[in-house]
C-alpha cells in the first residue's frame, strides 16, 4: 500500500547531501571561468595546463596499445612495466629507490593519488598542515578525507617558501601530516635542499608524515630539484606523489603515481582497488613511452616555459608591478597591491575592460590577497598581446 503523497514529509534533495560535502565551497576559479567562457576575444592566462599537445610518439604509443588489443584491466597497482620504469625514473632523478612490486601505485593523476594518501592516513579530526597560497584542491581534499586543514601562510618577501618557524608555530598535538608542493602552484616557489632539511628536521622531531606533490618538479628553472623524501630519515615518513600531466603535457591521459613504504602503498591500494580498480591501460602505455623516450620533449617544453617566464617577469616589472621571479612550474604571481585594487577587483576589471583572464590570488587561499596568478602555459604571441592589454589596464 502506498501512503498518500500529503503524508510524506518534504525533504529537499539538498538534505541528502553529507554535511562535510555541503561545507565545501565552490571553486573560485570555476566561477570565474564560467564568466570567461561567455566572453569573446579573451586571452586566458588562467589555465593550469600545458598549451602543448602531448608529444606525438606518446600519443602514438596509446594508439598502438589499442591496435594491439590492450583494452583490459591491469594489476590494481598498475602494469609492472610501468612501475619498473617509474622506479628507475625516480631513482635517477630524485635519488630515491622504490620497489616496483610493493612501493609504487599508479593512479588516475596526482589528484587521485593525493585523495588516496589522505584517506589512507587520516583519522577524523587529524590535522594536515600545508603552505598557502596553494593548489585549490588541497583544503577540500583534506575535508573530504575528514581531516582538519591548517593553512600556513607564505609571503612574497620569503619568495613564498615554507619557513621553519611558521611550520613550528602551526604544529599542535593533532598535527599528523605536512602536505607540500614545490615548485608551487600558484606562486612558482621552490625550496633548496638546505631549506628542505630545516623542514625535515621538524617533521622528524614531531613525527609528521609528509605528502609531497612533485607534479612540477621537472619544471625547475634554477638549481636541480630536490625532493624532501630523499633527505636523511625522510623516505620512511614520506608519500611521494608525481604524474605526467605537466612535464609531459598529458593532462587528459589522467595518470600519476605514488611512491611510499609498502604499508602506506598497501593502505592506499585498498581504497584504490574498490573505487577505481586501476588507471586506464591506454594511459599507462602512453606514460611508459613518456618515461622511456619523452625526456627531450620535456626539456624542449621547459625551455619554452623559461623564455615565456623571462618575458612576462620583465613585462610586469616594466609596468611597475612588483613581480617575484618564479623558479619553477608555469605560473607568475605578481603583486597588484600598488594599483590599490583587491585581487578580485583587479581580475574582474581586467577581464571586463581588456579581455585578459588572470586568476585572483585569493582563489588559492586568503594569503593570496594582493596577487594574481598568470599562467604562461600560453603561446608567446598571446602573452605579448596580454602584456600590452594589462599595461593599458594599469595605466587607466
Ligand atoms: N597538484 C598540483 C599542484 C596541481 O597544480 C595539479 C593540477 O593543476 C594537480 C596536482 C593535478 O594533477 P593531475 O592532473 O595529475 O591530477
Amino acid at each position: 500500500m502506498h501512503l498518500p503523497l500529503s503524508t510524506v514529509s518534504s525533504t529537499s534533495p539538498n538534505d541528502y547531501v553529507a554535511e562535510h560535502v555541503r561545507a565545501i565551497p565552490r571553486s573560485g576559479i570555476r566561477d570565474f571561468f564560467e564568466i570567461v567562457q561567455t566572453m569573446k576575444n579573451v586571452i586566458s592566462l588562467g589555465i593550469g595546463e600545458p598549451d602543448f599537445v602531448t608529444p606525438w610518439h606518446i600519443r602514438e604509443a596509446a594508439i598502438y596499445a589499442l591496435e594491439r588489443g590492450k583494452t583490459g584491466y591491469t594489476s590494481n597497482l598498475g602494469s609492472m612495466n610501468l612501475r619498473e620504469a617509474i622506479s628507475d625514473y625516480v631513482a635517477t632523478n630524485y635519488a630515491l629507490r622504490y620497489d616496483p612490486a610493493t612501493e609504487i601505485l599508479v593512479s588516475v593523476g596526482v589528484s587521485e593519488a593525493l585523495d588516496l594518501a589522505l584517506r589512507a592516513v587520516l583519522n577524523p579530526g587529524d590535522e594536515v598542515l600545508y603552505h598557502e597560497p596553494c593548489y585549490v584542491s588541497y583544503s577540500p581534499s583534506i575535508a573530504l578525507a575528514h581531516g582538519h586543514a591548517v593553512a600556513i601562510g607564505t609571503k612574497e618577501e620569503d619568495e613564498f617558501k615554507l619557513r621553519p618557524e611558521a611550520l613550528r608555530a602551526a604544529i599542535t598535538p593533532k598535527s599528523k601530516v605536512l602536505l607540500m608542493n614545490f615548485p608551487t602552484n600558484p606562486t612558482g616557489a621552490v625550496m633548496t635542499a638546505a631549506e628542505l632539511e630545516e623542514i625535515a628536521v621538524i617533521c622528524r622531531e614531531h613525527n609528521l608524515l609528509v605528502i609531497t606533490d612533485e607534479i612540477y618538479s621537472e619544471l625547475s628553472y634554477a638549481d636541480a630539484h630536490t625532493s624532501i623524501a630523499s633527505l636523511p630519515g625522510m623516505r620512511e615518513r614520506t608519500i611521494f606523489l608525481h604524474g605526467f600531466s605537466k612535464a609531459f603535457a598529458m593532462t587528459g591521459f589522467r595518470v600519476g603515481y605514488a611512491c611510499a613504504p609498502a604499508p602506506l602503498i598497501d593502505a592506499m591500494m585498498r581504497i584504490h582497488q574498490y573505487g577505481i580498480l586501476c588507471a586506464p591501460i591506454v594511459s599507462q602505455e602512453a606514460a611508459l613511452e613518456a618515461l622511456r623516450h619523452g625526456h627531450d620533449d620535456m626539456i624542449e617544453m621547459r625551455e619554452q616555459y623559461r623564455l615565456r617566464r623571462n618575458f612576462l617577469v620583465h613585462a610586469f616589472r616594466e609596468m611597475g608591478l612588483h613581480c617575484f621571479e618564479p623558479r619553477g612550474a608555469f605560473y607568475l604571481f605578481p603583486s597588484i597591491k600598488s594599483t590599490g585594487m583587491t585581487s578580485h577587483d583587479f581580475a574582474f576589471g581586467l577581464l571586463k575592460q581588456e579581455q585578459v583572464a588572470v586568476v585572483p590570488g585569493t582563489a588559492f587561499g586568503p594569503s593570496g590577497e594582493g596577487c594574481v596568478r598568470c599562467s604562461y602555459a600560453t603561446g608567446m604571441e598571446q602573452l605579448q598581446i596580454a602584456a600590452e592589454r594589462i599595461a593599458r589596464f594599469i595605466q587607466k
